[in-house]
C-alpha cells in the first residue's frame, strides 16, 4: 500500500507537470502570436424583435493554434487574463473592431458592434485612450460601438470602474451588462451606472417557456431594467418558443444560435449583408 501511494504521489506529480508544461506552453504560444492574424472575430448577429432584422453583432474572439485548429475563448481567455496578455490582445481587438465598424459604415451597414471587455483589461489598462485613439484614427461613428462587460467587473472594483464606465460613455459608446443574473450585483445598484443594455444570461432562456422560476425572474428582469430606461437583449435563443414567449414580455433584441452561430467575417457579410466574395 505504502509502495502504491508512492506511485500514485508520483504519477500525479508528473500529470501535474505534463497540465502547467502545457499551459505554459499554450501561454508562449499565445504571446509569440501577439500581433497576427492568428488572434480573429469571429461575428454573431443580434435581431430586432418582431421583424427579426439585423441590429447588431457581438464580436467573438477566436484564437487559431499551429495545426489551424481554432481554440475557443474559454480555454484561451482565462489564460490570457493571467498572463496579463488580454490588455495586448484586447488592444489589438479594439484597433481591429473600429476599422471593420468603419468599413461597414462606408458602405452603408450601420448596425451596432459589441465588443466584450474584460475585468483587468477595464480596470489595469489605459482602455480609455485606446478607444479614443482607435475611434479617432479609424474614423468610424462611435454611437454604434458597445461594450459589454460582466456584473462581476463591476463589482470588483466599483470606484474605478463607474469612473471608466463614465469616460467610455462620454466618448458616445454604450454599455451593456452581459450575463445578467448570474452575479449578485442588483439592477437598482446599477442603475447608478451609466448602463444602456442589458443582456439576459443564456441559463434563464434556456429554460423558457416552461419553467416558471425563469418566467419570473426574466420577467422581472425586463421590467425593472424597462423602468429604468435599459434595452434588454436575450442571449442563447435557440428556439422558436423562446423568441415567441420573450417577445410577449417585451425584449427588444435577441441572440442566439436559432438567428445565427459566430461566424468568420465573410460569411457573415454573405448571409447577413448580402455581399457577394470574389
Ligand atoms: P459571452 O460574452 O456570454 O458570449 C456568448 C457565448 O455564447 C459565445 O461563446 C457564443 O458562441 C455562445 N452562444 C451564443 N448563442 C448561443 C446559443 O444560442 N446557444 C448556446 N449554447 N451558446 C450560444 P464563445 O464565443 O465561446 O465565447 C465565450 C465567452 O468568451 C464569451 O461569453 C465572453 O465572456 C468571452 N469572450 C469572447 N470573446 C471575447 C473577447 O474578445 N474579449 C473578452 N474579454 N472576452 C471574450
Ligand atoms: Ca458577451
Ligand atoms: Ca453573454
Ligand atoms: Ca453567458
Amino acid at each position: 500500500a505504502k509502495q502504491d501511494g508512492r506511485n500514485q504521489a508520483k504519477f500525479f506529480t508528473q500529470q501535474m507537470a505534463v497540465d502547467s508544461n502545457k499551459l505554459l506552453n499554450l501561454e508562449n504560444e499565445l504571446r509569440r502570436t501577439l500581433g497576427t492574424s492568428r488572434y480573429t472575430l469571429f461575428y454573431q448577429p443580434k435581431v430586432l424583435a418582431g421583424s427579426h432584422e439585423l441590429c447588431g453583432i457581438e464580436a467573438l474572439l477566436r484564437w487559431t493554434d499551429d495545426s489551424g485548429k481554432i481554440q475557443p475563448p474559454n480555454e484561451v481567455i482565462p489564460i490570457l487574463e493571467s498572463s496579463g496578455l488580454i490588455i495586448d490582445v484586447g488592444e489589438q481587438l479594439i484597433y481591429e473592431s473600429c476599422i471593420q465598424l468603419k468599413k461597414w459604415q462606408d458602405n452603408g451597414h450601420y448596425f451596432n458592434y459589441a465588443l466584450n471587455i474584460s475585468a483587468r483589461q477595464l480596470l489595469n489598462s489605459n482602455i480609455v485612450d485606446t478607444m479614443h485613439k482607435a475611434i479617432t484614427e479609424s474614423g468610424c461613428d462611435p454611437h454604434y460601438l458597445e461594450i459589454e462587460i460582466t456584473e462581476s467587473v463591476v463589482m470588483s472594483d466599483v470606484r474605478s470602474a463607474f469612473d471608466k464606465l463614465v469616460k467610455l460613455q462620454a466618448l458616445g459608446l454604450r454599455i451593456a451588462i452581459d450575463d445578467f443574473g448570474t452575479g449578485y450585483s442588483s439592477l437598482a445598484y446599477l442603475s447608478r451606472f451609466p448602463i444602456h443594455i442589458l443582456k439576459v444570461d443564456r441559463e434563464f432562456v434556456k429554460e423558457l417557456p416552461m419553467n416558471k422560476d425563469s418566467i419570473t425572474i426574466t420577467r422581472s428582469i425586463i421590467e425593472l431594467a424597462h423602468n429604468l430606461n435599459i434595452e434588454v437583449v436575450a442571449e442563447g435563443v435557440e428556439n422558436i418558443d423562446q423568441v415567441k414567449f420573450l417577445e410577449t414580455i417585451g425584449v427588444e433584441e435577441f441572440q442566439g444560435f436559432y438567428f445565427g452561430k459566430p461566424m468568420p467575417l465573410a460569411d457573415f457579410e454573405r448571409t447577413w449583408l448580402n455581399v457577394s466574395q470574389m
